[in-house]
């Protein structure tokens, strides 16, 4: 019957999530003041973004009750952390869903306009390890493409002067900055009497890629990998390959694109979703990419299994469990074939390889 309810409850919030809230003091605008972002880049940004769309990776959880039919869809340790916070929420008196709602669409509109100074992890703990991958990243794809990763803390939205930036920038209920802070300040007194609202990782569980080259990585993200039990190095290597490999696809788009002969959106989506993991699984093999062993990658793709989903005709499908790991495993292996000469396949021969393979993943 829990298990029920929680289901229930995610599915209300995940529905919630891209729906348009209606009530005005929540109500969210399309940006038309950046206080971090010059005008004439908002321009740019606009026809990018409209054009390709945020390609979201993380922001889609399934969950199954047991069911032999879904054998490879059931509940992970992912999901089950994922439960604890809702737990939390369930026991929290001051929690609101049209606040959550509120804070997590205010949350990923601030991240995907924000341009400035980051860090990665709540106390920078990732910092170094990125700055090293995106080097690595860089020289090993050699995308020619500038590509910026913004971190997403929880803490933001309980900082007065963020909080008030993302209302000042994004609540059509505000007019001015004045208003901004004064509504941030009733915020921050909930957020005081409140025990999840904003501290729950639940607030800053993005990670998406968008065609201007911007990487999302969320704090809670990693967090709540971390307690699935995955190691926060490999879980913010492996997340930052696969967008990075989104950024090779977008980059690659027109030439690549008569390669994908699907009617489907979801068959598309499974196909860049599939060769994600599959490139990201060859960097992070590669012994001149990240070098990790094929044990410690095959644990991050087992443990954070239902991030694949099962519902096989969304139109973010990114493919099921198992044919995650096999794409994982046939990157693995491309990695390992060239151990010797410790050749870096280029993005279009590797790409090829894939398509060439696909028979190995479904
Ligand atoms: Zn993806």
């Amino acid at each position: 019957m829990k298990r029920k309810f929680y289901i229930w409850c995610i599915g209300l919030l995940l529905y919630s999530l891209f729906q348009a809230c209606s009530k005005e003091e929540f109500n969210l605008k399309e940006p038309v003041f950046h206080p971090y972002v010059l005008q004439s880049e908002l321009q740019q940004k606009k026809v990018t973004t409209t054009k390709a769309g945020i390609r979201p990776c993380f922001s889609e959880y399934r969950y199954f009750e047991e069911d032999p039919g879904l054998s490879s869809c059931q509940l992970t340790d992912f999901g089950s952390v994922l439960l604890g916070y809702f737990d939390d929420f369930a026991t929290d008196p001051y929690f609101d869903i049209n606040l959550a709602n509120y804070y997590t669409e205010l949350h990923k509109k601030y991240v995907t306009h924000y341009r400035g100074e980051n860090y990665y992890g709540a106390n920078g703990e990732y910092d170094q390890l990125a700055k090293k991958r995106i080097r690595e990243l860089t020289e090993f794809w050699n995308l020619n493409h500038n590509i910026t990763l913004n971190g997403q803390h929880t803490v933001s939205l309980n900082d007065r002067e963020t909080l008030t930036d993302m209302i000042e920038s994004f609540d059509r209920s505000v007019r001015n900055r004045n208003e901004a802070y004064h509504k941030a300040d009733l915020l921050l007194d909930v957020n005081a009497l409140s025990s999840t609202l904003p501290e729950s990782p639940y607030f800053a569980m993005d990670a998406f890629t968008l065609a201007n080259g911007l990487l999302v990585i969320g704090d809670g993200l990693i967090e709540t990998l971390v307690e699935a039990g995955i190691d926060g190095k490999i879980a913010f290597s492996a997340i930052l390959a696969h967008e990075w490999w989104h950024q090779a696809q977008y980059k690659n788009s027109n030439s690549w694109s008569t390669d994908y002969n699907f009617t489907e959106a979801w068959e598309l989506s499974r196909f860049i979703e599939l060769e994600a993991d599959f490139a990201a699984a060859y960097f992070l093999t590669h012994k001149r990419g990240a070098t990790y062993n094929w044990k410690r990658i095959e644990e991050y793709f087992q443990l954070s299994f239902n991030v694949g989903d099962c519902l096989v005709e969304s139109n973010t499908h990114h493919g099921t469990p198992t044919q995650r790991m096999n794409a994982a495993k046939l990157g693995y292996e491309l990695a390992k074939a060239h151990t010797k000469k410790g050749t870096i396949l280029s993005p279009d021969v590797v790409h090829v390889y894939f398509i060439e393979n696909l028979d190995k993943i479904f």
